[in-house]
């Protein structure tokens, strides 16, 4: 163990997964910086947490954006310290059957996840190696094994595992590890845009949702940001290039 104050960036932090995340790695000890498209949710989860007692910046910043990522990691390497502790999690979905979607919809998908968790990366891996120590964690899903209507989505979530393992493999050499989380249904604000989209009441879609997933519950953004917590903890520096699925169950 050390006594170091480490300090972790968590992506798309204004809400979600991401917010239970930096709330998560906040009362684990770390300074978290959250980043987000939506500026007034970043800082409002950062004004909480600091009112918990942590340490928290909330921050502007589109992650498929190269000046942008670079400013916000500058920012945050200046005002909390430098970041060894990133967590890819920002994301959209444009849900479409093949036959109908646009190369927009095909573009923005695979632009944020796959590009944004590249761009941060490589801004962020500076110091990990510097510091020769590092935990990043992408957010997968178990869409990447296939998923109808969600052909971009799948495809740029299949794309998060085998950047995962490749960056493992690069970074491993300065005590840096990656690995990848692929969650299952999940309640946020992501679930209950796919319900309203299929016309459907959210508590009666993940009711039925949940009676296909072994423990019999939807999963809930606290049990993203427990894995993630372990992920970057001290002790796991030996797990790495894994892809973990939190889905309550072996498969989606
Ligand atoms: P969410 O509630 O939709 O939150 C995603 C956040 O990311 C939003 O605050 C969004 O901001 C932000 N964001 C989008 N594009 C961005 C960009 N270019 N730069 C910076 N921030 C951006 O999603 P969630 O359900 O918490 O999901 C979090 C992650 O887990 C995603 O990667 C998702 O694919 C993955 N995941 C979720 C589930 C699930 O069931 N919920 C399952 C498997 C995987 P705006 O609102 O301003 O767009």
């Amino acid at each position: 163990m050390t006594e170091t104050r480490r300090v972790a960036i968590v992506t798309g932090a204004a809400r979600g997964i991401g917010a239970a995340t930096a709330r998560r790695l906040a009362a684990d000890g770390l300074a978290v910086a959250l980043l987000d498209l939506d500026e007034a949710g970043a800082k409002e989860v950062a004004a909480s947490i600091v009112a918990d007692g942590g340490s928290a910046l909330g921050l502007a910043a589109d992650i498929s954006d190269a000046a942008q990522v670079s400013a916000a990691v500058a920012r945050v390497a200046s005002e909390l310290g430098a970041p060894t502790v990133l967590v890819n999690n920002a994301g959209v979905t444009r849900d479409n059957l093949v036959f109908k979607m646009t190369e927009q919809d095909w573009d923005l998908v695979l632009t944020v996840h796959l590009r944004g968790a590249f761009l941060m990366t490589r801004e962020v891996q500076k110091h990990m190696v510097e510091a020769k120590w590092g935990r990043i964690v992408n957010l997968s899903s178990t869409s990447a094994l296939g998923n109808r209507g969600q052909a971009n989505y799948a495809a740029a979530k299949a794309g998060m595992q085998g950047f995962t393992k490749t960056i493992a493999i690069e970074l491993g050499r300065y005590n840096v590890t990656a690995n990848s989380i692929a969650p299952g249904f999940i309640a946020t604000e992501m679930t209950r845009a796919t319900a309203d989209r299929l016309g459907r009441d959210f508590d009666e879609y993940a009711a039925e949702r949940a009676k296909a997933i072994p423990v019999g519950r939807p999963g809930q953004p606290e049990d993203i940001a427990h894995t993630v917590s372990f992920l970057v903890s001290e002790g796991a520096g030996f797990v790495s290039g894994q892809v973990i699925y939190v889905a309550g169950g072996p498969k989606a």
